[in-house]
């Protein structure tokens, strides 16, 4: 590998990416370098593109969840069932990292993902902290960041077409508790909802409802296994009362709301059943408010509302388990429909911030 390495930096919100080099990072004992495979574009990206996320330090080295080949290692790093990591091996690795273990959030409501100290790859570190970021030739694992083998039987673009959305869809899946032969509406099918609708169906969830203005994410989701779509053209009134006909008139027994649209939250505690699960993961970023009546829509109805905020590692590694096992059933990889070179990130960022696609790559080895 070289010496000196070239990344995409986000220097400020709202102005284009410019490519930057860096020098090769000294290993710390229990780091590693990753030479990157694949990065990926989400929302998430666009948000902080638009500066819409507080407290990042720009410029920044985007690009949160990222597959490499280990190009080089310092020390033992071994996987959670103690087996080594080697040079050469496809490796992702949890961008969530340095949760403390010791403050209220990691050890008595065992919320690491709500741990102040957390940092994250791609989002919280500055350029100038070096390659922690996925649009880069080159990524810096630091110590205590975890790492996991691709498996050889899992292609690293199925498992990347998932990305950051395979992992936060296992997260709200697991909230929304569901049990086999409920009925789930997902409200808006972007990377987070396809890989929720995906979950659902593996969960034995029978009636899915996908709920999109876009046609082709709505195509999309049936053969990730939603069962009936609506259109966001059909009026409000018009939608709830299709989904009261198909569910006897009771509601949703889960409504996944994975849309960033606060009428969809609203929505959401309209369609689910009395005494039904609401998750909301689609708010990442702040996107406003909505009216709700708390008592029609939520003690009346006896609803469990639940908020879900970035993942654990628990999720990560069940994520990759998933891809690995119903990749070939779950067109993940389909997902990601553009790959983008180093040099063509700010058309990357164009692409998914205008729904374009639904998700985009990055691949150094293309620039
Ligand atoms: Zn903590
Ligand atoms: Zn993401």
């Amino acid at each position: 590998m070289p010496s000196k390495y070239v990344a995409a930096v986000m220097a400020a919100p709202n102005r284009p990416l410019d490519l930057r080099e860096f020098p090769e990072p000294q290993l710390e004992m229990g780091g590693a370098l990753l030479q990157t495979l694949y990065s990926e574009v989400c929302g998430t990206d666009v948000h902080l593109h638009h500066g819409k996320l507080a407290g990042v330090p720009y410029p920044i080295i985007p690009g949160h969840v990222s597959v490499g080949t280990v190009a080089k290692l310092r020390g033992s790093i071994t996987n959670v069932y103690g087996d080594d990591i080697r040079e050469g091996d496809v490796v992702t690795f949890l961008d969530v990292h340095e949760t403390c273990n010791h403050c209220y959030h990691c050890l008595i409501a065992r919320q690491p993902n709500r741990c102040p100290a957390r940092k994250v790859y791609g989002i919280t570190y500055s350029a100038a902290d070096g390659l922690l970021g996925g649009w880069s030739e080159a990524i810096y694992i630091k110590p205590g960041v975890k790492l996991v083998q691709i498996p050889p039987n899992l292609a690293p673009e199925t498992f990347i077409g998932g990305g950051c959305g395979l992992v936060t869809a296992l997260h709200a899946v697991d909230l929304a508790e569901i049990r086999l032969g409920e009925s789930i509406a997902v409200l808006g099918v972007g990377p987070v909802g396809q890989s929720v609708v995906a979950f659902a169906a593996l969960s034995g969830a029978i009636d899915i409802i996908a709920i999109d203005a876009v046609a082709d994410r709505l195509a999309f989701a049936r053969r990730m296994g939603a069962t009936h779509t609506i259109d966001l053209g059909v009026a409000r009134a018009d939608r709830l009362s299709r989904i009261r006909d198909m569910t006897h008139g009771v509601g949703v027994d889960v409504v996944i709301e994975a849309s960033g649209h606060p009428d969809a939250v609203a929505e959401a505690l309209d369609i689910v059943r009395d005494g039904g699960r609401v998750v909301v993961c689609g708010h990442y970023t702040d996107n406003g408010s909505v009216e709700i009546n708390p008592h029609w829509q939520i003690n009346r109805k006896h609803v469990q509302l639940r908020g879900c905020w970035g993942s654990r590692y628990e999720h990560f590694h069940r994520a990759i388990e998933l891809a690995q096992n119903f990749g070939d059933a779950k067109p993940w990889r389909e997902l990601a429909t553009r790959t983008f070179g180093l040099a063509e990130t700010n058309e990357a960022l164009q692409a998914v911030g205008s729904r374009e696609v639904v998700k985009a790559l990055v691949r150094p080895a293309q620039s």
